[in-house]
């Protein structure tokens, strides 16, 4: 009986596998350094590596997911464009593991395959539509629109980091500016901070400091902290407002770490920009909602791939 799944989240800085049974249990996982400045056949010589030793019987897997950083082709399984990642740019990740392991291998943004992930196990549960948000050290996310994940004609859609909120706005990693990303995620509200010490705002923070010390200082109350996570939260919020006028979704699910750890800062800002701003009638409804899978969360999104992809089969 084919009733395991491997699961694979491939990042920057690590590759992490796990077996799944046929309830998106985990039964076991590993997780192994990425090693990303080692050439293609390194890094996949590490990742095979890591799928073997994850399988214990290869007669009941029926599938490999991998989820790893956008843009990439969804439907030919290769990453087009992860500066994190840059070795396996265009390296055909679908067609070795299928030759190698000869199982369906199936390859998603990992963006996108949160999305699916919170949509089938998560906060997105019984939605049909639902647009999931992760704000780290990027943003990214996914859309699920009439209950299937929306891929786009070449398979690059959901960037909703990457939508234009000012057009005068700071320079975004894509080449575009004044993107979501580059206003609100991790990066940016430590460089807004870092703009107003240096213009002699008063602040516990003081340099150097990382994106935890800016939450911490807000939770004690500092006025710079809370004001530039208020200002990051008014710039998602204007992003839902785009998205909901789009995609008219049931849910908003954010996840990622900085919405993990500075919910308390950035929600209200987004909550007021998304009532003040959004279509009364379209808003109505919408619920925005904080992620309820863990690190994890990419890991049962490569397992969903997998399968939602085979339900039809066997
Ligand atoms: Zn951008």
């Amino acid at each position: 009986m084919k009733d395991r799944t491997i699961a694979v989240d491939v990042g920057g800085t690590q590759i992490r596998a796990a077996l799944f049974d046929a309830d998106a249990k985990i039964l076991r996982q590993r997780a192994d350094v990425t090693d990303a400045a080692a050439g293609a056949d390194a890094i996949y010589a590490r990742l095979s590596a890591n799928i073997r030793a994850i399988a214990d019987d290869w007669s009941r897997v029926r599938g490999i997911g991998i989820g790893a950083p956008g843009p990439l082709d969804p439907f030919r399984g290769i990453i087009r464009f992860a500066p994190n990642l840059s070795g396996l740019n265009n390296f055909p990740l679908k067609d070795r593991i299928e030759q190698d392991f000869q199982i369906p291998a199936f390859i998603g943004n990992d963006a996108n395959l949160a999305a699916l992930a919170e949509h089938r196990y998560g906060a997105g549960r019984g939605a049909t539509d639902m647009i999931y948000v992760t704000i780290s050290t990027g943003i990214g996310g996914g859309i699920i629109a009439g209950g299937k994940l929306f891929l786009g004609a070449r398979g690059f859609a959901g960037e909703v980091g990457h939508q234009t909120l000012d057009a005068n706005g700071p320079r975004c990693k894509c080449g575009n500016v004044g993107c979501l990303e580059a206003l609100a995620a991790g990066p940016a509200i430590e460089r807004a901070v870092r703009a107003e010490l240096a213009r002699g705002r008063a602040s516990a923070l003081r340099e150097p400091f990382t994106g935890a010390d800016v939450t911490r200082t807000a939770k004690s109350g500092d006025a710079l902290a809370l004001e530039i996570f208020a200002r990051a939260g008014h710039f998602i919020g204007l992003g839902l407002v785009n998205l909901l006028h789009l995609f008219d979704p049931q849910f908003f699910v954010l996840g990622g770490s900085v919405a993990r750890h500075a919910w308390d800062f950035l929600f209200p800002a987004i909550h007021t920009t998304f009532e003040k701003n959004a279509m009364p009638i379209m808003r109505a409804d919408a619920r925005i909602l904080p992620a309820q899978l863990g690190d994890d969360v990419g890991l049962s999104g490569a397992y969903a791939l997998v399968n939602g992809e085979m339900t039809d089969e066997e």
